[in-house]
Formats: structure tokens, sequence, C-alpha cells
């Protein structure tokens, strides 16, 4: 079967006026990014809608390409014809039997934009019903609940037949919601938040915090790798890794055990708000669920978010581990996250973590340590790498570690 084209249809409705403007140009561009490797592809936007014309790009490789991109609510492969009845008709056969090849209930809907066109919608429907019906075996009618809605759209310039609508991956398109300073750790959560983060239109750059000797090349591979992987989402990730292991260590001097893991959040909020601010970046993301560790209980988040007043958006706030799993197999970050790797927040930690730190107490603490002096050390040394989403195979990087 062989479509010339894809529909791609977005959340027109949510988005209006100059903001729309906006809305299609960043999703065009993104679209274009996305089929890079297809160059005969072409991606154009006429009459309010958009297209992409597949001009001998393979549709199924396209088709797996368009469902990871924000903007688009759904899409369908399209067959365009000439403004002839007979000519639609075939199409229309063509698209049902390759929808329904063993058979089964189907309508058709035609919308007839074109006054010009001679037939109007509702006795088209029934010409092309019955011409598909006399060329198909196995095939009724059924208008409420049909196995397939074959739609023919009479437009000024073509016709438009197509037989399936595939869910798109909604949300708006990366690089239309600002930018986020993601805090990207190697565990399961952080990438989940991030790709979240992008739904709504966010680019996002990633900050990770390296503590060697303590944590290993290995690990930064690791996030490297997350990194590239969500970048498949959104186009190239600039990721800063910061050298951790001096204000850990003065951490890990001055602050009672069970308070550490308070202090060291704190310690990274900072360094993130700074890394953020400096790079014009308004918010940070982070992958805490409420009440999964001692360090995302409420009081905990009370007193670690006490060091900013930048948002911290967390888009897993309120969700299960499993429900955090699933997005992460989903977006193929999942097999990379449970590598085995040394994590800087878990060298120096104690098991007894306080779940409910007194800010009073925590300020107290780290009234003996010079605060600002290892911020800006850390943020000083940061280390920037841009992710262009040319990720290893999950079997390479298990063999680097
Ligand atoms: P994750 O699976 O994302 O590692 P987690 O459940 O292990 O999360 P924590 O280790 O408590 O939770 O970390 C909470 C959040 O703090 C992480 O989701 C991440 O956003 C941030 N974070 C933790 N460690 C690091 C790190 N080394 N570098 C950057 N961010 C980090
Ligand atoms: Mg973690």
């Amino acid at each position: 079967m062989k479509y010339d084209l894809l529909l791609i249809r977005y959340a027109e409705l949510s988005v209006k006026g100059k903001n729309r403007k906006k809305f299609e140009r960043q999703l065009q561009n993104n679209i274009r990014e996305a089929l890079r490797d297809f160059p005969e592809a072409k991606v154009f936007r006429t009459y309010g809608r958009m297209y992409v014309e597949l001009k001998g790009a393979p549709l199924h490789e396209v088709t797996e390409r368009l469902r990871g991109i924000f903007g688009i609510s759904s899409f369908s492969p399209v067959i365009r014809e000439k403004l002839e009845e007979e000519a639609v008709m075939e199409a229309a056969h063509r698209v049902t039997e390759d929808s329904l090849p063993d058979g089964g209930s189907f309508k058709v809907s035609v919308r007839r934009i074109n006054k010009d066109f001679p037939t109007g919608s509702q006795e088209m429907n029934q010409k092309v019903g019955g011409y598909v019906l006399r060329r198909m075996e196995k095939l009724r009618v059924d208008v409420k609940n049909p196995d397939v809605e074959i739609s023919i759209e009479i437009r000024d310039e073509a016709a438009y037949v197509s037989g399936e609508v595939i869910r798109g991956a909604g949300g708006f398109p990366v690089g239309s919601g600002g930018r986020a300073l993601l805090l990207l750790s190697g565990g399961i959560d952080s990438p989940a938040a991030g790709w979240l983060a992008m739904k709504r239109g966010v680019t996002v750059e990633a900050i990770h915090f390296h503590s060697p000797p303590y944590t290993n090349e290995r690990a930064k591979q690791k996030v490297e790798e997350l990194g590239n992987i969500l970048s498949q989402y959104g186009g190239n990730i600039k990721l800063h890794i910061v050298p951790f292991t001096e204000a850990q260590l003065a951490i890990h001097k001055q602050i009672p055990d069970n308070c550490e893991i308070t202090v060291m959040r704190r310690f990274m909020l900072r360094i993130a708000e700074e890394t953020a601010r400096r790079r014009g970046i308004m918010a940070l993301v982070n992958g805490e669920s409420l009440g999964q560790v001692a360090s995302q209980t409420m009081e905990s988040m009370y007193t670690i978010n006490e060091v900013t007043s930048m948002p911290v958006l967390r888009p897993l706030v309120t969700m299960d581990k499993l429900e955090v799993i699933d997005i992460a197999q989903k977006i193929g970050t999942y097999e990379t996250s449970i590598l085995p790797y040394e994590d800087c927040c878990t060298i120096f930690l104690p098991p007894d973590a306080k779940t409910r730190p007194k800010l009073e107490k925590i300020q107290y603490y780290e009234s003996f340590l010079d605060v600002d002096y290892y911020v800006q050390r850390a943020v000083k040394g940061i280390e920037t790498i841009e992710l262009t989403g040319i990720s290893r195979e999950t079997e390479e990087i298990n063999e680097l570690l």
C-alpha cells in the first residue's frame, strides 16, 4: 500500500493567536529535526494543516518517529487524489483493503470543503460506501461503531483519503514552553521527570553531580546515555557535569550523619539554581515523588526547598514507583537506568537519614560551612557536554560498565 502523505493534527484549540504561529513553526522544525535521517521527506504547512510528504521515505519508520514528537495529537497516513469521483472512490477502496485485509465493519465520512466539487457529502458517502462494498467480501457498514472509518476530505487543491488515526504524544512542541534545568541522576525517576517536562514544551538542559573518585567514569557515561535518549524527544541537550566531591567531603566532615542527605540536597539545589541563573533558565526539574524516600517526605521537601526561590517542577510528585517505571520503559530509559553504578548520593550516606529534618537545625549545622565558597567552586568546575541523541546500544554500555 502506498501512502503519499501523513496528515498531522495538533492541539489547535488550546493555542491561539500569536502563540499558535510560534507553536506551528516550532512543531514543524521539530518534525524536520526528527526526520533528518530521511531527507527525501518534506514537512510543510498549508491551509492551517501540517503534512509530511513521504516522497519514498519509509512509512513505518517515519510513523515511529512521529509518535515520539510532542505537540502532535494524532496523525494519519493519507492518499492524495485528484478531484474526480472515480479516483476518490478507488483510493477509498485501496485504503479499506489496507486497513481491513480480513474484512470487518467500516464507515465512510466525507467532508466536502470545496463546494465546486459536484457531489455533496451525503451522496458521496453513499457512493463511496457502495463502491467499496461491491469490491470487497466480508465487509459491512457500521455507522455507530465501525472497525475502520474511512475519512475523505475534499479540499480545493485535492482530495485526501485516510483509514487510520494514530495517536500522537500530545503536549506541546519542545521549544515552545521555555527552558528548565533537569537534575539528572542515573536513576529511573529523573529521566522520566525530564521527559514529562519536555511534554509540556520545555527545552531541557541537564545537570549531574559527580563525585570522583567515589563515583567513576562509567556513572557519568550512563547519565550521558540517559541524556542522549531524552534528546531524541526534543533535540540536543546540554549536560552540565558538576564536580561535587569537595562539597560532599566538607559536608561529610561537618554535618551529623543523619542530616547529611538533607544538607547535600540543599547544596545540589543551590548549585543547580546558580547554574540555571547564569544560563538564563527560570526553573528546575527533579524526579522527586512524595514519600518515596527519606529525602522526599513533606518535611524534607520543605527544608530542602528553602534554599531556592526558583520554581522546582516535580512532574512525578504524585506517582507511584510502578507508574514511573511504566514511563521509563515506554520512553526507553529504563534498561539504562537499572544498570549498576555508584551514585554520589549513596557513597557517604548513612541508612538512618532523617525523614523530618528541622529547618532551624539544618541551618545551624550549615552555618559552620562556607556554603557560598563550595557552591561557587562547584559551578566554576562545571564541564558541559552537548548530547545529540546519538546513543550507544545498551549492550555496548553494559560492556563499558
Ligand atoms: P532517581 O531515580 O532519579 O535517581 P531517586 O528515586 O533515586 O531518583 P533520589 O536519589 O532521592 O531519588 O534523588 C531525587 C532527585 O534528586 C532525583 O530524581 C534527581 O532529580 C536529583 N538527583 C539525585 N542525585 C542526583 C545527581 N547525582 N545528579 C543530579 N541530580 C540528582
Ligand atoms: Mg537517585
